[in-house]
């Protein structure tokens, strides 16, 4: 099915059907089989594997994914895309859903499918008004995926996989870090798509696996989102208003920093994911 990646075939497609790639969808069409196959390969899927898919577009990625895996389920919001897929690729291992992959429950989709705790993965090249809602859907809906493999913007892979320090280093770093190993799997430039994006773009592979720091989930986001808030403060001061909420002295804070040894003036994007985790840890003692 490589025709579904010439970019003639993709132009001719939607002139036929009188439909346009609608930009508020972020509908670009990869029109470069080499890039189709790398990412198929990077999938790493087994003839046992289900994929979840999100915006298949006009299939460029679909068809392969069902050739590797035992079934596709596909969900697609715009109904004429939906549509013209169901008509070209009329296969029993792919499900075409329409609807809103944001809104919808995947569990649900994927029983209806016949998933039946079969090994799971997540393929996507996103749009881009959605990535970092749908990554934290995908990291924190409890289905076990094997891996998430993502099409995003070059500067969102940057911030996804960035360390502690550099400019990119994040709240979406450090729940990438949280939830799972990321690895950049592949830069795309943005010549590839029909239309060409303003950006370039990369595939980054995430292996969700358990948290490796202990400190509570809900209450170390709090502290990590509040460290973060004013990039330019220093974490004590950045701090201040959140340990007041939960009912802490400022001197407690001044305490938990040192016991955890870190500066007053260190600035939030210099700490990591375990001294996050620490200094909440110690926070709460106080609680
Ligand atoms: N997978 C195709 C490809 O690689 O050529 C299309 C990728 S295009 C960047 C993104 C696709 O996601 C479009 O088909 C768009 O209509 C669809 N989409 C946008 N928002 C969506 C949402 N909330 N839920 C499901 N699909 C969505």
């Amino acid at each position: 099915m490589s025709q579904l990646t010439s970019p003639s075939y993709v132009a001719r497609l939607l002139r036929e059907r009188g439909l346009g790639a609608k930009k508020g969808l972020g509908q670009n069409f990869l029109v470069d089989q080499n890039i189709v196959r790398r990412i198929l390969e990077s999938a790493a899927l087994t003839g046992e594997s289900w994929v979840l898919e999100i915006g298949p577009g006009l299939g460029a990625l679909t068809s392969g994914l069902a050739a590797r895996a035992a079934h596709v389920v596909a969900v697609e919001i715009d109904g004429e895309l939906a549509a013209v897929l169901k008509e070209i690729l009329p296969n029993p291992k792919i499900t075409i859903v329409e609807g809103d992959a944001l809104g919808l429950d995947w569990q649900e989709l994927l029983a209806g499918a016949g998933w039946r705790g079969e090994s799971l993965s997540l393929v996507a090249n996103l749009p881009y008004y959605i990535t970092s809602p749908l990554i934290m859907k995908a990291l924190e809906c409890g289905l076990p995926f094997a891996s998430i493999l993502v099409m995003v913007q070059k500067e969102v892979a940057e911030r996804m996989l960035a360390a502690p320090g550099s400019k990119d280093y994040g709240v979406l770093s450090l729940a990438v870090q949280y939830y799972a190993a990321g690895s950049l799997v592949l830069k795309v430039p943005r010549t590839v798509f029909l239309p060409a994006p303003a950006v370039d773009s990369a595939v980054v592979k995430l292996e969700p696996r358990p948290p490796q720091v202990s400190a509570p989930r809900q209450e170390l986001f709090a502290v990590i989102r509040a460290a973060f808030q004013q990039r330019r403060k220093t974490v004590r001061n950045a701090l201040k208003a959140l340990v007041a909420e939960w009912g802490l002295k400022l001197e407690q804070l001044d305490e938990a920093l040192a016991s955890c040894g870190i500066e007053p003036t260190e600035r939030g994007e210099n700490l990591s994911l375990e001294e996050y985790s620490k200094l909440t840890e110690e926070l709460l003692k106080g609680v």
